[in-house]
């Protein structure tokens, strides 16, 4: 039996006055033979009666109605009844989570996890306190971080519905393309959302994300915010705490060249640092826990679907059966590459050209080792969706729009963007390293190869895409709702997806 449907001893005892009241008003006969009372004859002693028993029935139905009326009062313990029980679902679960996490503290994810596991529909979010609405009776609570629990004011919680819980509420709207519910969040809503240097730059980082170290090729790229960037909800993060946004189309680099060009193996080993540190310049402190680019995962999380990479299958996180998609992954020590003496591992690249020891070396490099056994060997960890197929995501649909448009052949390619999701992948007789991609119709990790272990090195130019992940307490009434563009900037641009051969690194001298 779920804890939910369990009552305790206590309230048992607390019920039981109420019946026995109830019992005894039964038992007042005269409320239930009035008819027969006319075959009475009127004796002064049945008149009397008459007159009790109409005082005595008058005096039942105001002890049954009213203010203070056993039937208000029935229904008033029936709430405070069901108060207690929610009150015990989140204590329990709380401690729960307290003493899976060693007294570690409890996060709104890991409560709302708990609570849903023990069988209630909840929605938990924010953090000291944390709110926790049950969905089902609409009632909210907060949970501080000592673990006191506190109903909370009903007025205030409509005044302040969050993001997450308008988003949670336009799950099931039955109309989002053409919703005017104020309470609703849907995939592809516009948000004002606006960056709080309006004026940021990569050239005026500490830590130039865009120097060539970084991205392996020539140190003149530049990332300058626009204000007129249009931000689209792109759905929940995977703890559903977060509303995720990106831009409308990728953003632009500065000049007539909007892409940014990455190769070798930089571009393997930096491109998170590089295309997270691009996005930065749109952070918001106050709105957004973060600002960076958008990755494999969280293409995989919008569109609902799990790569389970133990059994290198795909399927919708939905589907019980987890169906296989369409998909191409490469795990597991079956897949990997065992460096010979001559290769250049990515690691050992960027060692030896700009004395990053941050890494250290893989391919060992000497005639000696060849026959060692220290030679050492790197996982293939490339994987790609096919999102043109229907059972990956419905091309008419809002995600797809936002997501996937411009990025295939009928549009030049002209939106392909970068995803900050390094992979490996292995051939015959090499292994080749590149940064992750959304492109002709894959979403990728590893999706180029831009460096090969045998040395050589490729340059290509692709899209910017970032995602913002606004604070969890933010409600609808803090951030306005924002039209879409009305040009397309993109049209008629082209990447450079052929490729600039950067040559080869010295293979053999490593
Ligand atoms: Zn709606």
């Amino acid at each position: 039996m779920r804890e939910k449907n369990r009552n305790s001893i206590e309230k048992c005892i607390k019920r039981l006055p109420q019946f026995t009241t109830m019992n005894v008003i039964d038992g007042q006969a005269g409320l239930m033979s009035y008819s027969s009372l006319i075959f009475y004859s009127l004796t002064i002693d049945n008149i009397l009666n008459i007159i009790v028993l109409l005082i005595l029935a008058a005096v039942s139905i105001a002890t049954l109605t009213g203010e203070n009326g056993i039937l208000t009062r029935a229904q008033d313990a029936k709430t405070d009844t069901e108060i207690a029980e929610e009150k015990e679902a989140i204590g329990i679960a709380y401690n729960g989570v307290m003493a899976d996490n060693k007294g570690n503290g409890v996060s709104a994810g890991e409560l709302q996890d708990e609570l849903i596991s023990n069988g209630y529909n909840v929605t938990a979010s924010g953090s000291n306190p944390i709110t926790v609405k049950f969905n089902d009776s609409q009632r909210v609570y907060t949970v501080d971080n000592n673990g006191n629990i506190e109903i909370s004011d009903g007025n205030e919680d409509n005044d302040g519905t969050t993001l997450v819980e308008m988003f949670i509420a336009g799950e099931s709207c039955e109309n989002p393309d053409n919703c005017d519910n104020e309470e609703h969040l849907h995939v592809a809503d516009y948000l004002k959302y606006t960056p709080s240097d309006s004026t940021a730059s990569t050239a005026d980082m500490e830590d130039n994300p865009l120097k060539s170290q970084y991205t392996g090729v020539e140190d003149t790229q530049t990332y300058t915010v626009n204000s007129n960037t249009k931000w689209q909800v792109i759905g929940l993060s995977e703890d559903r705490q977060h509303v995720l946004l990106t831009t409308e189309s990728p953003i632009q680099r500065d000049g007539a060249d909007p892409y940014l060009k990455l190769g070798g193996a930089e571009s393997y080993i930096y491109c998170k640092k590089v295309l997270d540190g691009i996005c930065s310049i749109y952070a918001n402190d106050d709105l957004a826990d973060e600002v960076r680019s958008i990755t494999i995962e969280d293409i995989t999380n919008v569109l609902g679907i799990t790569i389970d990479k133990e059994r290198n299958i795909a399927y919708k996180t939905a589907d019980e059966n987890e169906t296989e998609l369409p998909y191409q992954g490469f795990f597991g020590t079956d897949n990997q590459y065992l460096y010979k003496s001559t290769d250049y591992a990515p690691e050992n690249y960027v060692i030896e050209q700009y004395n990053d020891t941050s890494y250290t070396r893989k391919a060992t490099g000497s005639v000696a080792n060849i026959l060692s056994a220290t030679r050492e060997t790197i996982d293939q960890s490339a994987y790609m969706i096919p999102y043109t197929e229907s059972s990956i995501v419905d091309s008419n649909s809002a995600i797809y729009d936002v997501l996937f448009s411009g990025t295939t052949e009928e549009n030049n390619f002209a939106k392909s963007y970068w995803l900050a999701s390094p992979g490996v992948g292995v051939g015959s007789d090499y292994a080749i390293f590149a940064p992750g991609s959304v492109y002709d119709g894959h979403a990728a990790a590893g999706g180029y190869y831009l460096f090969y272990s045998h040395g050589v090195r490729y340059a290509v130019s692709l899209a910017v895409r970032p995602v913002v992940s606004l604070k969890s307490e933010i409600k609808g009434s803090e951030i306005e709702r924002d039209v879409a563009s009305t040009s397309d900037i993109w049209d008629g641009k082209v990447p450079d997806l052929e490729g600039e051969s950067l040559g080869r690194a010295d293979a053999g001298q490593v």
